[in-house]
C-alpha cells in the first residue's frame, strides 16, 4: 500500500514543500508521516479514499479549526496552496497538520501540579467541544465509545485465560447494572475520547497540547474523564489519589454531576476492559503486532488492582473532591436493633463489630464503609463471589422458565447428567433439594426406608443440618448449649483425630477409634440404618478422619446391613485440590453422598446422590417432591458452577495455591509454635492453635481472627474449643492473596508475642 503513495509529489504540488525529511509515525486509522521542512515540522496523514473517510476528515478538520480558534493547543490543519484542507488523489486522501511539540504525558513524572493541569486542560477543551455540533461525529458508533462498550463484548472469547476473561466479564456485568440504567440521562457532547498519555503533551509540569482527534465521538461527557483517568492511573500505587487531582481540576472547569461521578468507577473499568478486549482480538488476528497491544499489560494490572477497590470508596472519593455528600452507611446500632426486632437472637453474627456488607467480587468483599475484605473462609462462594458465569446462568434461566420437577425441561437433564458424571458407579441417582440440611435429612430418610431401621451412627463433633433430623444426627448441636443431648436412636463414634492422639501412626489411631466404634455397633446388632460422617469433620475443627478409618468403618456398618453416608457439604466440589470428593481421599465408596454449600455458589442447592437400589427402595409409593429442588434456575446455576470449576481450572488452582499456602504456614509455625497443627489439603486448610503447654488456645485464635478482620481479612474459627482457624476461601484466592494473609498473620503474631 505504501508503494503506491507519492508523498513527495503531493507535498511539493499542493503545499510547495520540496525535499523535506520524511519519517513514518505510528498510526491506527491513517498512515502517518512526520514531515520536516525548513526546521518546521508537520504531520501528513493519509487515509483510504472513501466517502466515509472524507466525511470524517472534514468533521475532524472543522472541530480542530474551532478548537484552535479558542487557543487550545492542538494540531492545526494546513491548507493547500488553493486553500483546501484535503488533497484527494486516486486511492488516497492526504491531509497536512501542524506538529504539536512537547513531551508526552507518558514520558514524564505525574506531579500533582501536572495532574491538576491535566484536569483543567481537559475541562477547557470540553467546554469548547460542548458547544460544537457535527452530524458526522454524532452518527459515529465506535467500540471505543464507552456508550457502545457492549460492542467489544463479542471479543470476550478471545481472552484466552479464563480467569482473566471472567474478570472482564464481571465488569461487563457491573456496567449493565450501574451504567446502562442511566444511559439516557447522562449529559452528552462531542468528546476527544482518547486523552491517553501518548496523546497529551507536556512542558514544565503543564499540559501544553493534545493530538489525535481520530477517536472523537458524541457521547457521555463523563467518558472524557474516564478515558483520560484510565491511562494516567496505570502503574500508580494509589490510583484514587491520582484520580482525585484530575477530577477536581476538571470539575473546576465543567462542574460534574453526582450521577456522573457515581458511575466513573465502572466507566474506568469499562475502558480498561475495552482495551484488553480489543488487544485480545487484535492479538488473535495479528499475533505479530505489538503497537495495538502496547497498553495491554498495564491495563490488566490496573484492572486487577481496580477490583480490589471497593466501588463505594471510589464513589465517595470522587464525590468528596467535587463537594458532594458522601454515601454513608446506615447506623450499625440501628440496624442491629432492627434485626433483633425482626428475628431471633439465635441468628449469630461474625465479629465483635459486625460487618455491613454491600457487595463482592470473586475473593473480595466490599463493606458499606468503603473497605475491601479479602475473603479467606467463605467456602459457599466456591468459584468466587458474583462469578459472572454463575450470575448470568441464573439471570438467563430466571428470565426463561422457573417451574418444578413435575414437568420436563432440559436444565434438569443436562445438570443431573453432569453432576452424576462426577461420581463413580454405582452412585447414579440424584435427588435435588435446597440446602445441605434438606439433603442430610433426606439421606437419613432414604437409609431408614431402605433398611427399615431407625438407628444412626454419627461422628463426634459432626454437623449435618438444621432440620429436626439434622439436629438429631449432629453431635455438634445436640451435645452443646441448648441441645437436648444424644437422642435415643443415635450411636456416637469418637472423632478419629490423629493430631495429639498419642499414636505414632495414623493407622494405629484409626484402629483404636474403629475398635471403640465397633464396641458401640456390637451393642446394637443389625439395628443401625446408617453411619454418617464428613471425610474431614468441619465443625470439629476441620479434622481429617485418620487414614484407613473410614474404610474399616464402612465395612463394619455394611457387615451389619447399614448404609454409609458421606457428608460432602463442606469438602466437596474440588476444593481439596487432590480430589473432587472427600470420600475419594479415603479410598471408600459411600452408598449416599450429601451435597450443599458450594454446589450453587451461594444459590440454595443441595443434593443427595445414591445408588439405584436405594433409590428404588425409596420409591415406595410416597411421592418425593420439593417445590424448589431441581427447578430450572437452580439447575442452570449448578451446571454453571460445574462448568466454571472445569473452565477456570479451579481444582488444580486450589491444589497449587493450597500447597503454597500450607508450606508457607509451616514456615510461620517455626517462629510461632502456637500454630500447633497445620492440616488440610487444597484450599481447605486449618490451623489448630495451642498454648505452649499443648492446651487449646481459644484466646489466641479469637485474637488472630479479630486482628485479621481489622486488617480486612476474613477468617473464621471452629472446633470444640473454637481454637482452629479455618481457611477455605473462594477458589479465585491466589498466591498474592496467600502472601497478604501470611504477612498479616506474621505481624499479628509478632505483636501478640511482644505484649
Ligand atoms: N453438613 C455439613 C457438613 C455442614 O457444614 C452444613 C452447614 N454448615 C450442613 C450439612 C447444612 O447445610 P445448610 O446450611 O445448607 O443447610
Amino acid at each position: 500500500m505504501e508503494g503506491k503513495l507519492n508523498i513527495s509529489a503531493v507535498l511539493s504540488t499542493y503545499y510547495s514543500i520540496d525535499k523535506p525529511t520524511i519519517s513514518k509515525m505510528e498510526g491506527y486509522d491513517s498512515i502517518n508521516f512526520k514531515v520536516s521542512f525548513n526546521s518546521i515540522h508537520f504531520v501528513l496523514k493519509v487515509y483510504p479514499n472513501s466517502e466515509n473517510h472524507l466525511e470524517w476528515v472534514q468533521a475532524e478538520d472543522s472541530i480542530l479549526e474551532n478548537l484552535s480558534a479558542q487557543n487550545l493547543n492542538c494540531s492545526k490543519v494546513i491548507p493547500t496552496s488553493d486553500g483546501a484542507f484535503q488533497v484527494i488523489e486516486e486511492d488516497y486522501i492526504y491531509r497536512l497538520l501542524s506538529f504539536v511539540e512537547g513531551h508526552f504525558l507518558s514520558e514524564v513524572t505525574h506531579t500533582d501540579k501536572l495532574l491538576l493541569s491535566f484536569g483543567s486542560f481537559l475541562g477547557t477543551m470540553d467546554t469548547s467541544l460542548k458547544n460544537q455540533s457535527n452530524l458526522t461525529i454524532k452518527a459515529k458508533e465506535t467500540a471505543w465509545d464507552l456508550k457502545y462498550f457492549q460492542k467489544s463484548w463479542m471479543y470476550l472469547s478471545d481472552i484466552t485465560d479464563s480467569r482473566d476473561r471472567n474478570l472482564v466479564s464481571y465488569f461487563c456485568l457491573q456496567f449493565t447494572e450501574h451504567v446502562v440504567p442511566l444511559q439516557y440521562e447522562l449529559r452528552q457532547c462531542i468528546l476527544h475520547n482518547d486523552a491517553n498519555d501518548w496523546n497529551i503533551l507536556v512542558d514544565n509540569e503543564e499540559i501544553t497540547g493534545i493530538i489525535d482527534f481520530g477517536d472523537m465521538c458524541h457521547s457521555w461527557l463523563i467518558n472524557e474523564l474516564a478515558i483520560a483517568l484510565t491511562y494516567v492511573l496505570m502503574d500508580k500505587e494509589n490510583p484514587l489519589r491520582i484520580a482525585e487531582q484530575v477530577i477536581s481540576a476538571y470539575h473546576g472547569k465543567i462542574p460534574l454531576e453526582q450521577q456522573e461521578l457515581d458511575i466513573l468507577y465502572y466507566l474506568i473499568a469499562a475502558r480498561l476492559c475495552t482495551s484488553v478486549l480489543n488487544s485480545a482480538h487484535s492479538k488473535k488476528l495479528k499475533p505479530e503486532s505489538d503497537y495495538i497491544t502496547i497498553s495491554e499489560k498495564p491495563a490488566w494490572a490496573l484492572l486487577k488492582k481496580w477490583i480490589v477497590i471497593n466501588p463505594i470508596k471510589a464513589k465517595n472519593s470522587f464525590r468528596k473532591v467535587c463537594g458532594f455528600a458522601e454515601e454513608i452507611p446506615e447506623n450499625l446500632e440501628d440496624q442491629l436493633i432492627h434485626r433483633k426486632k425482626n428475628t431471633s437472637g439465635s441468628l449469630s453474627l461474625s465479629y465483635k463489630k459486625p460487618i455491613q456488607m454491600q457487595g463482592a467480587a470473586f475473593q473480595f468483599m466490599y463493606d458499606a464503609n468503603g473497605n475491601t475484605f479479602l475473603d479467606a473462609y467463605n467456602n459457599i462462594m466456591q468459584v468466587g463471589h458474583c462469578h459472572p458465569k454463575v450470575v448470568q446462568a441464573g439471570q438467563k434461566a430466571m428470565a426463561k422458565l422457573n417451574t418444578n420437577t413435575r414437568y420436563i425441561y432440559n436444565e434438569f437433564l443436562t445438570y443431573t447428567d453432569k453432576l452424576l458424571a462426577k461420581f463413580p458407579q454405582p452412585l447414579n441417582k440424584v435427588f435435588l433439594v435446597n440446602s445441605g440440611s434438606a439433603a442430610s435429612d433426606l439421606a437419613i430418610r432414604i437409609a431408614k426406608t431402605h433398611t427399615q431401621r431407625k438407628k444412626v451412627m454419627v461422628m463426634e463433633h459432626g454437623y449435618h443440618g438444621n432440620t429436626q433430623n439434622g439436629i438429631e444426627i449432629s453431635h455438634y448441636k445436640y451435645h452443646h448449649k441448648g441441645g437436648e443431648g444424644k437422642p435415643e436412636h443415635i450411636l456416637e463414634a469418637e472423632l478419629p483425630k490423629f493430631f495429639n492422639s498419642g499414636f505414632t501412626t495414623e493407622e494405629e489411631a484409626s484402629q483404636h477409634f474403629v475398635n471403640l466404634a465397633k464396641k458401640q455397633i456390637d451393642k446394637h446388632p443389625n439395628e443401625i440404618a446408617a453411619f454418617i460422617a464428613e471425610p474431614i469433620v468441619g465443625c470439629g475443627g476441620q479434622v481429617p478422619l485418620s487414614k484407613g478409618y473410614l474404610k474399616q468403618m464402612y465395612s463394619l456398618i455394611r457387615d451389619q446391613g447399614g448404609i454409609c453416608i458421606s457428608d460432602e457439604v463442606q469438602v466437596g466440589f474440588g476444593r481439596l485440590g487432590s480430589h473432587f470428593w472427600g470420600f475419594e481421599m479415603h479410598d471408600v465408596l459411600p452408598d449416599i453422598v450429601v451435597l450443599g454449600k458450594p454446589m450453587g455458589n451461594g444459590h440454595p442447592i443441595g443434593a443427595v446422590i445414591t445408588t439405584e437400589a436405594l433409590a428404588d427402595s425409596f420409591n415406595n409409593g410416597m411421592e418425593f417432591f420439593s417445590s424448589f429442588g431441581g427447578n430450572p434456575v437452580s439447575c442452570a446455576i449448578g451446571e454453571a458452577v460445574l462448568d466454571v470449576m472445569e473452565e477456570d481450572g479451579l481444582q488444580q488452582h486450589a491444589q497449587q495455591v493450597g500447597t503454597y499456602l500450607k508450606e508457607k504456614l509451616k514456615n510461620l509455625q517455626a517462629d510461632f509454635p502456637e500454630l500447633a497443627d497445620i492440616r488440610g489439603s487444597g484450599l481447605f486448610l486449618r490451623i489448630e492453635i495451642l498454648d505452649l503447654d499443648g492446651n487449646p488456645n481459644t484466646m489466641l485464635a479469637a485474637y488472630l481472627k479479630n486482628e485479621l478482620r481489622l486488617k480486612h481479612i476474613l477468617i473464621s474459627t471452629d472446633g470444640p474449643f473454637d481454637n482452629v482457624l479455618k481457611i477455605k476461601p473462594p477458589l479465585y484466592f491466589n498466591e498474592n492473596n496467600a502472601d497478604q494473609l501470611l504477612h498479616e498473620m506474621n505481624v499479628i503474631l509478632k505483636k501478640h508475642k511482644k505484649n
